[in-house]
């Protein structure tokens, strides 16, 4: 089963172009079996996304995408708006109170602008970074970031043995269904894709 699990619409993320009918037409073109619905800071009321869900003929799964102040966290499983920019180490023992996913979004986007060779951010270097104790994933694979940041977070996520997962991260409809994760089972609601995630038992797909 395909998912993508990181995608914005509007009007709920300002910053994106996609409204939900164009998303359900893309995700079929995509061949997506799920989407998973991240808007920043806010969620949408469940009985919106069911209905979405029965219009499109696709599984509609959200999340959450959660500025902290050591970058943005995609959160599954955990139900709750939240406005501004919390302290990481609080959300942690939120979500983790609740049995929730933390993932640590596009963990290195930018870093090229200042030149990860410039600098030479070792993968040793970069493990060091904060916000690594308090996820339990990263994006591995995001269409938003260059290949050498994709490509630092695998690297550093093999090291600190946090799982790896994929998504677009789209903000245009030509965008959803880029970076995909492959699941082996059939999910079918938010428990099956964090336990599904944190088994592992999946591979992702960046779609050029
Ligand atoms: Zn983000
Ligand atoms: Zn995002």
């Amino acid at each position: 089963m395909r998912i993508d699990l990181h995608i914005h619409t509007q009007p709920r993320s300002t910053c994106s172009a996609i409204d939900p009918e164009e998303l359900l037409e893309a995700a079929r073109q995509a061949g997506l079996g799920g989407i998973c619905l991240t808007e920043h800071q806010n969620r949408w009321p469940p009985e919106e996304v069911e209905e979405l869900s029965r219009t499109g003929g696709i599984r509609i799964f959200q999340g959450n995408e959660v500025t902290t102040n050591r970058g943005d966290i995609l959160v599954l499983g955990y139900d709750r708006d939240i406005k501004g920019v919390v302290a990481i180490q609080d959300l942690r023992k939120e979500v983790e109170a609740v049995g929730g996913l933390m993932i640590a979004a596009h963990p290195f986007r930018g870093f090229l602008l200042f030149g990860i060779s410039q600098l030479q951010l070792s993968v040793e270097q970069a493990c060091k970074r904060n916000v690594f104790q308090y996820v339990d994933g990263l994006e591995i694979s995001n269409c938003k970031v260059t290949d050498p940041e994709n490509d630092m977070a695998r690297q550093v996520g093999e090291r600190l043995g946090l799982v790896g997962v994929a998504g677009s991260d789209a903000h245009y409809p030509e965008e959803v269904g880029k970076c995909v994760m492959v699941f082996q089972r059939e999910i079918r609601s938010e428990r099956d894709l964090m336990e599904e995630i944190r088994a592992r038992r999946f591979i992702t797909e960046y779609l050029k």
